[in-house]
């Protein structure tokens, strides 16, 4: 590195450099393999400010994807992972003179003026007031108020699965949020599973592993967001197993976050699962289309966007997608009334969805990103879904495939077996006609499918 660079700059970009390697992780778990390789692992992280960070773009083509698809999520995904609220400005490689660096082509402000204090800050707006409570986040809600109120004293752990944009993150950061403003100096911390397993491996590395844990164990409300990404990382499991014992058995508060319930994280130690379901596991859902309506109203209030209800209602009944998405409509629609100085109507915002989300919605996902989105989602491979092995979880994560694949290709079972490698057609069926029953009876497992249908094609 050259010496233009202090000893904290270098510091500043190694961490960066890291919290970018772990919000490409977590990008890969939403946007498809060739996207990743194509469009987000070039791009590569450049100047670190405090509130921002240039990543570099290999060329014009690249840029432009990623500023049109993906710079919100990256927005998201960097700014958690490094801890705090970043500005990234997307650039490109400058090819005449690659020496002489890069040329800024544009600049999202959205960052919120960050205190001095390094420790973990919740994000601002994620506070229980910002939250709207409906049927499908009510007791995650409630449980996550509990725990704010007094920790440690009733549900502990706390539990909290749901999918992706649900509110879950949100959730953890208000009870950061209430504790910290009841009490300043609070020891509250939150990490993401995957910083705390980089954290870990690198302590271990540096033989700092006291000063890890007794960062750690000197909490007394510990958030731990994002669980399911150590499954499978044994070491991790077992670090986390320990600092759970020690602060659950100190009366510490411990609060967890996945995007599945305990016993569908397979990977996982049998005495993790059995410890994170000790307290309270609550779900969050997606909302039903009045709380979506009301979330969609709440936050253009705090936006100062005048919209009326019938312009939320309409958002709310047309936009498929989780919250994140919901508010990411809302976002586009206030910005195109902004452009044309037109008041935001009903009118404005149906020509917005029309052009852009409707594109979006019906266009059907491939064979090969239904059997994607199933093995990430059971962590089985798709040579053993497609595979001849009768493991019940193979099986199942099978069976699964074949019962989405129907709903969303609607092919014939002739069609469907031969997609699977040559399988007979009544054993398709009878896959499909299984996991149909088992919804029936299993209120989990149909949550779980309808949301991964629901990731899967938003047109659903
Ligand atoms: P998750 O951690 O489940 O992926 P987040 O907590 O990051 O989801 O939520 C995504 C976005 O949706 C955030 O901006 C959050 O404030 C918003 N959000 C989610 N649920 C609600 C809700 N019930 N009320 C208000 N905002 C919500
Ligand atoms: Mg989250």
């Amino acid at each position: 590195m050259s010496d233009q660079y202090t000893f904290d700059d270098q510091q500043d970009q190694i961490a960066m450099k890291e919290a970018w390697e772990r919000a490409l992780e977590r990008l890969a778990t939403s946007v498809p393999e060739t996207s990743m390789k194509k469009f987000l692992k070039p791009l590569k992280c450049g100047s670190v400010e405090e509130n921002s960070v240039s990543l570099i773009a290999p060329g014009k083509f690249v840029y432009e994807w990623v500023k049109d698809k993906y710079l919100d999520r990256i927005q998201e995904a960097l700014s958690d992972e490094a801890g705090r609220e970043l500005h990234i400005n997307l650039l490109v490689q400058d090819r005449e003179k690659p020496s002489a660096g890069v040329k800024p082509i544009s600049v999202i402000q959205t960052a919120q003026p960050q205190p001095a204090n390094p420790r973990f800050v919740p994000k601002e707006s994620y506070t229980f007031d910002n939250f709207v409570v409906g049927q499908s986040n009510r007791l995650a809600f409630a449980g996550a108020k509990a725990v704010a109120q007094a920790p440690g004293a009733k549900y502990n752990p706390l539990f909290i699965y749901g999918y992706s944009g649900l509110g879950k993150t949100h959730l953890m950061h208000a009870i950061a949020n209430e504790i910290m403003q009841r009490e300043p100096g609070y020891p509250v911390m939150y990490v993401t599973a995957q910083q705390f397993a980089e954290d870990f491996v690198q302590s271990l590395k540096n033989n700092r592993i006291d000063q890890f844990r007794r960062l750690l164990r000197g909490s007394r409300v510990l958030l731990i967001d994002d669980i399911q990404f150590i499954a499978g990382k044994d070491r991790t499991q077992e670090e986390i197993f320990h600092t759970f014992n020690y602060l659950y058995q100190s009366g510490r508060q411990v609060v967890l976050c996945s995007d599945r319930p305990p016993r569908d994280l397979l990977l996982m130690e049998e005495r993790l699962r059995s410890r994170f379901e000790s307290g309270l596991v609550a779900d969050v859902q997606m909302p039903d289309t009045e709380t979506r309506c009301a979330i969609i109203l709440k936050r253009a209030e705090r936006e100062s966007l005048g919209i009326d209800h019938d312009t939320a209602m309409y958002l709310a009944e047309s936009i498929n997608g989780n919250v994140r998405i919901l508010e990411g409509a809302l976002t586009k629609v206030a910005a195109q009334a902004s452009l044309e100085g037109a008041p935001l109507t009903i009118d404005l915002a149906r020509g917005v969805v029309e052009s852009y989300y409707e594109s979006i919605a019906v266009a059907k996902p491939s064979f090969n990103q239904i059997l994607n989105a199933v093995s990430k989602h059971y962590q089985i491979d798709i040579t053993d879904i497609k595979g001849l092995s009768r493991k019940a979880p193979i099986a199942h994560a099978r069976h699964v495939s074949v019962y989405m694949t129907r709903e969303i290709l609607g092919d014939s079972w002739k069609h469907i077996g031969a997609l699977f490698g040559d399988r007979d057609h009544t054993s398709m069926m009878h896959a499909y006609k299984k996991i149909r029953s088992m919804m029936n009876r299993d209120k989990e497992l149909n949550a779980s499918l309808k949301m991964l249908m629901h990731d899967l094609w938003p047109g659903s």
